[in-house]
């Protein structure tokens, strides 16, 4: 079917009237005619723009350099080097990744191409399954596409015509979604030659404005994510303002595989997941378990440091418990449970509840506020088996989980606590990171009160700090606002991991209280908070930041003594008594290999040093020290070896200074 009508039903709309007064943002005014369109307008107020928009912001709304004006506003140029304009480029180059698809394979359904975070996908019903040949071929057709410079014209209808005509071209998906707008809505569409798109736009307003792109992957994906409709095809690609952008994306997508902590779990030895025990439960293997110990450790020594007690409450709880917290109204699908002597027990998804029992098994007064829990808590929580991936998402996974009861007024100081024990550890494992607060949801309990005193306190807490942090307005949890913690890794890419949540509800639903100065019973505000957040997730997260080369003091082997021949064995079985004694985590590798072969093996384990002892080192009671990082340390004396490596390890120095990856 011609679009050609719907380019005349656009013109017909424009109106020959009076001027308008258009305010270019940060920049002049000028008076235009209604209809001009916004290049036009952008060209008259800013001739010497070097940035070159290819959208526009009117009136702060999204809208195309053809978009013609009919009131007075302010307008700003977008350029394509901005977050906004490269988002507008991965749109529009998903349109063209879908005309590329259809002219080569005729007869192919389009479904929805939505841009996603650095990039973009679009989902096709195509004859047979593409494979990563089609995917060369895609993006010849796409460069052939971007040559013939097409325009990206808009044209808008009502919904009936627009069903008519991807009726017409057998587009079944994109009727579907027509068919889900309200009757009388107005329908946008996007042309470029012969391809239509349904969509909202804006876009670029020439398919040549595409140049630094590249298709990434190809798997399939059911239609709206439901097993029971069709598997489409859905092609991941994505695209760059600047070269320098994509061929640095493109990189870190390099170095992100080679970290895999799937992949480095299995090659370290740390951990195993296996479809007997279930999905997303974890088997920690030796090496992974005492990474976890050496994490736990840290932590419990933290946190004792830091005035939290610990507690620890029971796997298993009465679903009485999960009616009081509420969690049998809210949370019930996210739960297991079980049963006995015919009564109903939840497998706690939160630590929460025991700890507000624990508070509340006796009288508290305000002279013991603030009481800080801790527990190092397992729960488990249903996910489904689709979303699992490694340990970045289990069903069974360990909170570094503590709860704070305090004084109203007490409230900002405790957040500026956790704050500084958040800057604390992160700063230990050489994460930057960044602060967002997420303020009251529509649907919310507390009272105004409750919520803008929360809310300051955890605003107050950031300015003391002199923390900058975004707002993410309306995104708190129901029951109270809350700071999440995003940490950035070696590699540039940002991880949710601790947050700080008030909380309104459970003081409440518990009936906690205290005895204020006054002689009579206030109920304590209270807060959840985790640092680490979960420890498999954190794991996940340090494997991949470190690529698996852990600093000295996380390594599950510090050491490894490698003996040249036999002679030497006992000479190493000494040493290694003395690397114990020391405190150090120390193996033998006591095989009868070369010595060459060993220290491979020791380095693709990523174990940090590797003492060396032939004949020569026995004899003058020396070692040969190498290091994973450093290579080559040269003939030590044991003892100064000794200290150097207990040193490094006390300083829990980072040791990510060397980017470059092992294999
Ligand atoms: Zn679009
Ligand atoms: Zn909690």
């Amino acid at each position: 079917m011609d679009v050609m009508p719907f380019l005349f039903l656009k013109a017909s709309c424009i109106m020959a009237g009076e001027k308008i007064k258009i305010q270019l943002a940060k920049g002049p005014a000028g008076e235009f005619d209604t209809g001009t369109d916004i290049a036009t307008v952008l060209k008259t107020l800013a001739p010497d723009d070097r940035n070159r928009p290819v959208c526009a912001k009117w009136n702060g709304k999204s809208v195309d350099l053809s978009f013609s004006i009919t009131q007075p506003a302010e307008v700003e140029g977008i350029p394509l080097d901005s977050p906004e304009g490269e988002d507008i480029l991965r749109h529009t180059a998903a349109h063209i990744m879908a005309q590329a698809v259809k002219e080569l394979f005729p007869g192919t359904q389009v479904a929805i191409g939505p841009t996603i975070e650095n990039g973009f996908y679009y989902d096709f019903d195509t004859e047979r399954p593409l494979t990563p040949e089609d995917l060369d071929k895609i993006t010849q057709r796409i460069k052939e596409i971007i040559k013939r410079d097409l325009p990206v014209v808009r044209s808008e209808m009502p919904r009936e015509e627009a069903l008519a005509l991807f009726a017409g071209r057998q587009e079944n998906y994109k009727v579907e979604l027509i068919n889900d707008l309200a009757d009388e809505a107005t329908v946008s569409l996007y042309t470029q030659g012969d391809y239509v798109d349904l969509c909202r736009g804006p876009h670029l307003p020439k398919t040549s404005l595409l140049r630094h792109f590249k298709l990434l992957s190809v798997a399939g994906a059911y239609w709206r994510g439901d097993e029971k409709k069709p598997m489409l095809q859905r092609i991941y690609g994505t695209a760059f303002a600047r070269k320098e952008d994509l061929k640095k994306y493109l990189h870190m997508l390099e170095e992100a595989k080679k970290r895999d902590h799937r992949k480095l779990g299995r090659q370290l030895e740390l951990f195993e997941i296996n479809d007997t025990a279930g999905g997303g439960l974890i088997l920690y293997h030796p090496k992974g378990a005492l990474l976890r110990w050496i994490l736990e450790d840290f932590e419990k020594q933290e946190h004792l440091r830091r005035g939290y007690q610990p507690v620890i409450g029971p796997q298993i709880l009465k679903s009485d418990t999960w009616r009081i917290s509420g969690h049998y109204d809210y949370y019930k699908e996210n739960m297991y449970f079980t049963e006995i002597e015919g009564k109903e027990y939840g497998i706690k998804p939160m630590n929460c509840p025991a700890h507000m029992m624990i508070y509340q098994s006796k009288t508290r007064s305000y002279r013991d506020l603030p009481i800080r829990f801790f527990e190092l808590g397992t729960v488990h929580r249903h996910e489904k088996t689709g979303v699992l991936h490694g340990l970045l998402r289990v069903r069974g996974f360990t909170q570094d989980d503590a709860h704070i009861f305090c004084l109203p007024e007490q409230l900002t100081d405790e957040i500026i606590g956790v704050i500084d024990f958040i800057k604390d550890v992160m700063n230990v494992f050489g994460f930057e990171y960044t602060l967002e607060i997420s303020t009251r949801p529509e649907k919310s309990i507390g009272s105004d009160e409750d919520w803008e005193r929360a809310t300051k306190a955890l605003q107050d807490a950031l300015l003391r700090h002199d923390l900058s942090y975004e707002i993410n307005e309306g995104d708190g949890a129901f029951y109270g606002p809350k700071i999440d913690v995003k940490i950035r890794d070696a590699i540039g890419r940002s991880w949710q991991c601790a947050t700080i949540q008030c909380d309104f509800t459970l003081p409440e639903r518990f009936q906690l209280t205290y005895v204020g100065s006054d002689g009579s019973e206030h109920r304590p505000v209270m807060l959840h908070r985790v640092i680490f957040g979960s420890l498999e997730r954190f794991m996940a997260v340090l494997i991949e930041h470190y690529a698996g080369k852990f600093p000295l003091w996380l390594a599950p082997t510090q050491v490894v003594i490698i003996n040249i021949t036999d002679r030497q064995l006992a000479y190493a079985g000494k040493l290694k008594e003395r690397f114990d004694a020391a405190g150090i985590r120390t193996e033998l590798d006591g095989r009868q290999e070369k010595m060459g072969y060993k220290i491979r093996e020791a380095q693709m384990k990523k174990i940090p040093y590797m003492v060396i002892v032939g004949d020569r080192e026995m004899e003058s009671s020396r070692i040969s020290l190498r290091s994973r990082d450093r290579g080559d340390l040269g003939t030590r004396e044991v003892e100064e070896t000794l200290q150097m490596i207990r040193t490094e390890i006390d300083e829990r120095r980072d040791g990510t200074e060397t980017d470059e990856i092992g294999t």
